[in-house]
């Protein structure tokens, strides 16, 4: 059966980062992490080519902006907290709720599939 998860926190990466292969992530700003958008520990993620990055919730659901590499991949070394003087801070109240309530919608079909 397929398994289903209430957060992509649970699980453990599965796209053969150096550091995080095999393992749950916690931290998004690791110098030498190389997971993908779409790593199994990559929370539900907003790719946003108007701000040239994603943007996601931490476990804390304090949102995280990172910045694209290259096609597919992302810049985590300078992955940052979206706080007070941060470029997106202005857009950010609408964007954790959009997230939130995303997230929040999803719930009840987990386990449906
Ligand atoms: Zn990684
Ligand atoms: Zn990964």
């Amino acid at each position: 059966m397929h398994r289903t998860y209430r957060n992509a926190r649970e699980r453990a990466c599965d796209c053969r980062c150096p550091i995080h292969h095999g393992r749950p992530r916690s931290i998004y700003n690791n110098p030498d992490c190389h997971c993908l958008a779409t790593c199994a520990s990559q929370p539900m993620t907003l790719l946003a080519p108007e701000i040239n990055g994603a943007v996601f919730l931490d476990a804390a659901n304090a949102l995280w902006y990172v910045p694209s590499l290259e096609p597919g991949n992302w810049d985590w070394r300078y992955a940052t907290c979206v706080d007070m003087g941060h470029p997106q801070f202005p857009a950010s109240t609408l964007i954790v709720d959009f997230l939130r309530e995303t997230h929040r919608g999803l719930l009840p079909l987990l386990y449906r599939l």
